[in-house]
């Protein structure tokens, strides 16, 4: 059980990364992000310089890890790759940082994860690009400082306000992703069909766009799928009839909506009378962590305006209710 798995994860990491953009021209949307990119990128090869150091924050699969492997392509460096969660040890980034080569790009994903005595290597090894190492134990331990290449640092978080300010304050440049529109998004659906090798109608890379929450990593998965259902059917491209039919067969609603999003509505309308209520209450009631509901389900909700952060907590819409089909409880 393990082992497939297992196996369905790696095959998922070859497709991703043969459905990775490498130059800011192939990657499609977060048009801000991308020219600030652009103008920073091209300053700093005319100063022949590394780039300043990048905070790249949003929900996940919105292209964070694709962003920074460009970055280090346009910039003609190496990507190098980790994540908080990975570097138990101050050591563990230590040996990451002296291996760099000038100019590299060292990418951490879920920065906000690195341990507090891993964050304080990075100071100094951002600011003035050295380590201080500490050497020997008790009265006779002494302080060495090293050299280090000077090097980017890309970090990627869902949220900005999750890392220590001291932190936070070394980079250079802070880029937040958005949501894509559905636009964007259908235009990256017809690309990954591209690469698959399937055709698809413009309608049916519309409707995957529609449903996938704003989110490239969701429409990729949800075409995978479409695409399985389509072959079997042995149509010779994907129509939108499948599409639709597949995808409610997905429970996936027409705006996206999962059967988590569905859950965590519902309970609020049912047993908090649409609110407010907060966080916690709610992660307890339906059974899913706080924090992943604040970064993975929460954000897509607010931005549809389906749900309102108050001091008192979360309360549904009446564009929620209506979605539903209910009326909203009168006071
Ligand atoms: P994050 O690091 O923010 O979680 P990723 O960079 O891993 O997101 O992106 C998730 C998936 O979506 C990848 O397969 C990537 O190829 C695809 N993707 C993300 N952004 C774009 C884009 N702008 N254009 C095309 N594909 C994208």
């Amino acid at each position: 059980d393990r082992m497939i798995t297992n196996e369905l994860k790696q095959e998922d990491e070859v497709i991703e990364l043969s459905l990775r953009p490498s130059t800011l021209k192939q990657y499609i949307g977060q048009h801000k992000a991308k020219e600030n990119l652009a103008i920073f990128i091209e300053a700093a090869k005319m100063r022949d310089e590394p780039l300043d150091h990048v905070l790249l924050y949003g929900p996940p699969g919105l292209g964070k890890t694709t962003m920074a492997s460009i970055i280090a392509n346009e910039m003609g460096v190496q990507f190098r790759a980790t994540s908080g969660p990975a570097i138990e040890k101050a050591g563990d980034l230590a040996a990451i940082l002296s291996s760099l080569e000038a100019g590299d790009v060292l990418f951490i994903d879920e920065i906000h994860r690195l341990p507090r005595a891993v964050e304080e290597i990075l100071y100094p090894a951002m600011e003035d690009f050295c380590l201080d190492i500490v050497i020997g134990t008790g009265p006779s331990a002494r302080s060495v400082r090293l050299d280090l290449p000077p090097f980017t640092l890309v970090g990627a978080t869902t949220r900005a306000g999750l890392l220590s300010a001291p932190l936070r304050d070394r980079f250079g440049v802070l880029s937040r992703l958005e949501f894509y529109n559905t636009e964007d998004l259908a235009s990256i659906v017809e690309r990954t069909a591209l690469i698959f090798d399937v055709e698809i109608e413009p309608s049916a890379a519309n409707e995957v766009a529609l449903r996938s929450r704003g989110t490239p990593r969701i429409a990729n998965r949800l075409l995978k799928r479409v695409r399985d259902i389509s072959q079997v059917k042995g149509e010779d491209r994907i129509t939108q009839e499948t599409t639709h039919a597949a995808l409610n067969q997905l429970q996936v609603d027409e705006k996206g909506l999962d059967h988590i999003d569905h859950k965590l509505l519902t309970t609020i309308m049912d047993q908090f009378r649409g609110g407010p209520v907060g966080l916690d209450t709610i992660s307890a009631t339906i059974g899913e962590e706080s924090q992943t509901i604040e970064d993975v389900y929460e954000p897509y909700l607010l931005q549809i305006g389906f749900i309102q952060r108050t001091p008192r907590g979360r309360i549904v819409t009446p564009l929620a209710y209506a979605h539903f089909n209910r009326e909203v409880p009168s006071t």
